[in-house]
């Protein structure tokens, strides 16, 4: 879901300091071969060099930090996270690969195999050594509510059932918190918010409601819809005052909206949002339990869910919920079989923005006791994506503040720049080469910031021929064999457009912004799946609806597992506010079990 941006926060810090030596710090013992100390090893990212440093203290796998790393892109970053946790888990490097950030992997795991190395260790000897087990979980549990899903919605829910008083818990499958609205961009869509106030734009839950149903084509869910409008506001509100969270001073505009109403958390990152959501989980003290994937809910003879059964290291875990339990476990944009199941277009030729945990487990979950489903053939492709990676590419901010156009390889316009995502991806699709050249200049850099915010993007793209900057138009045109005539005569068109106010091609909204002098910028983009957005159906006090209509008694839904919202289409920054909206509500209700 959302904007898929950098991660920021995570326990992890990839700092581009230290020497390397490549040697051993410290001797310790000696056994079965192993020499104690800390050693670094390095391997190749996407970025460039990645560079562990690994310490082993008893012949076990102590701590492993990266010392140099330039693939800190969110799903990236994401992914080394939990091969390390992988790898100090099972003191072994011998782990499954993190699907979806492949490169990233490859890189670490011969980091951390050049490093064992120095230290005589390999999967077969480390595995002779017996590691202390870890706390052993008890194989029953009891709280009030228990919280599927460890992102957005999920810890949004888990602190409001704490403060209405539940005894809570969160089950994560993954090795880390966050889920995809870490790596969002974190977007906030809110009528009448602080900064519209100050920028004198005139706006309404009405607006925001009447956008929403426009760009879902009224397919929305319309009591969803205006539960969305009319409480987003007080949802970033809290999500400012109480979370915590940093707000930028500058609103986007985003597609489909009919002015600009969103919000943006700091370094226009949903990183920002996630740390600050747990850190008030800490702060409460609420149990995250990470690597527990909920495989079932349980029910009592009357329907009623009492429960959740949980798999942890082979084990099932029996969670039970004295009050409800409330299903957050995001969408499904990374199951290709569900995506084709559902939608055959959608199928693996298109890459996924997504994280690697948006696997429709709640969705099939919540099925199998019964509870309806709604738009589940509305899949949402971002237009601006790497063509190698599928991640969603932040230098598409500039985009969003309105300074760039889109061209095709013939170097002609050939759709409003900010319609709707799902607009321009068809258009996109109906392009030469199936992508798209996104076209700007310096003075869109700075407006934008977004060589400030996301300077290891640009450098990757950079770095991978899917970006260039140069003094002339033609010089960018023809690093990527786009007609470099056409996209002069094109610039040129669109500045007597900036000048008159008005784009008589295709009506862009919001201010033109003329293109002034060099340095260009060009990047070849394509489309990726971005939201699901069907899912379970919800009434507006996110209980689930069973497919005879009735609601199922001890189970709350939040965030992008849920379906109706959004109707066809979400628009850019409303899953933001969906997720605190709902996770909100779901939260107080399950405490309640009401
Ligand atoms: P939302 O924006 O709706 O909160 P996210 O993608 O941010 O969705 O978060 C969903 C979270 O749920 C992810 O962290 C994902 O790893 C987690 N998750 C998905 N399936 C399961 C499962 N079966 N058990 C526990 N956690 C799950």
């Amino acid at each position: 879901m959302k904007n898929f941006k950098k991660v920021v926060g995570l326990l992890l810090t990839l700092m581009m300091i230290f020497t390397m030596g490549g040697c051993s710090t410290k001797a310790g013992t000696d056994k079965k071969g192993i020499k104690d100390g800390v050693y670094t090893g390095e391997g190749e990212g996407k970025g460039g060099k990645i560079v562990t440093e690994i310490t082993i203290k008893d012949s076990i796998i102590k701590e492993i930090k990266v010392i140099e790393s330039h693939d800190t892109e969110g799903l990236s970053e994401a992914a080394i996270k939990e091969m390390i946790d992988k790898v100090i888990a099972n003191n072994s490097p011998d782990v499954d690969m993190v699907s979806g950030a492949s490169i990233t992997t490859k890189g670490l795991m011969e980091a951390i195999n050049s490093a064992l190395a120095k230290a005589g260790a390999n999967a077969n000897n480390l595995a002779k050594v017996k590691k202390v087990e870890e706390k052993e979980e008890a194989a029953e549990q009891n709280y009030d509510v228990v919280v599927i899903g460890g992102g957005g919605a999920g810890m949004i829910a888990a602190i409001e059932a704490k403060n209405a008083g539940a005894n809570v818990v969160i089950l994560e499958k993954m090795s880390f918190v966050g889920g995809n609205t870490m790596i969002s961009g974190g977007e906030f869509a809110a009528s009448e918010n602080w900064l519209q106030a100050k920028e004198n734009i005139k706006d309404s839950a009405d607006t925001h409601y009447n956008d929403t149903l426009k760009g879902g084509d009224n397919k929305n869910d319309k009591t969803l819809v205006r539960k969305l409008a009319d409480n987003a506001l007080a949802a970033a509100t809290w999500l400012k005052d109480y979370i915590k969270v940093e707000f930028e001073d500058e609103l986007m505009f985003f597609g489909g909206h009919s002015v600009k109403r969103s919000l943006v958390p700091k370094g226009a990152s949903g990183g920002e949002i996630t740390k600050k959501l747990k850190a008030k989980v800490d702060e409460l003290k609420i149990p995250v339990k990470l690597n527990t994937k909920a495989s079932q809910l349980v029910t009592n003879d009357k329907g009623r869910v009492t429960g959740v059964k949980a798999e942890k290291n082979g084990k099932t875990i029996m969670f039970n919920a004295k009050n409800g339990v409330v299903m957050a476990s995001g969408g499904f944009g990374r199951n290709i079989e569900m995506r084709k199941k559902y939608n055959p277009k959608i199928d693996e030729k298109i890459l996924s923005t997504n994280s690697v945990g948006s696997t429709g487990d709640g969705i099939v979950m919540a099925e199998a006791i019964g509870a309806d489903l709604v738009g589940m053939e509305y899949i949402q492709t971002y237009p601006i994506c790497d063509p190698l990676s599928g991640m969603l590419l932040y230098m598409d901010d500039a985009r969003l503040v309105g300074g760039t156009i889109l061209v095709n390889k013939e170097g002609k316009r050939f759709v409003e720049e900010l319609e709707r995502r799902d607009v321009i991806s068809n258009a996109i699709t109906q392009q030469t080469g199936q992508c798209t050249y996104e076209f700007w200049d310096e003075n869109t850099t700075k407006i934008s910031k977004i060589a400030e915010n996301h300077p290891e993007e640009m450098k990757y793209l950079i770095t991978n021929k899917l970006l260039v900057k140069a003094n002339t138009i033609k010089e960018v045109a023809d690093f990527f064999g786009v007609d470099a005539k056409e996209l002069e005569n094109t610039v040129n068109r669109y500045n007597t457009f900036a000048k008159s106010g008005k784009d008589t091609d295709f009506n862009k909204r919001g201010k033109l912004t003329e293109f002034g002098a060099g340095p260009y910028y060009l990047m070849k983009a394509v489309p990726a799946v971005h939201h699901t957005m069907g899912g379970i159906k919800i009434d507006d006090e996110t209980h689930v609806i069973s497919k005879e209509g009735k609601v199922i008694e001890g189970l709350y839904s939040a965030g992008e597992v849920t379906g109706g919202v959004h109707g066809t289409n979400r628009l850019g920054s409303n899953a933001m506010a969906d997720i605190s909206v709902f996770g909100r509500i779901a939260g107080v209700n399950a405490a309640k079990g009401k």
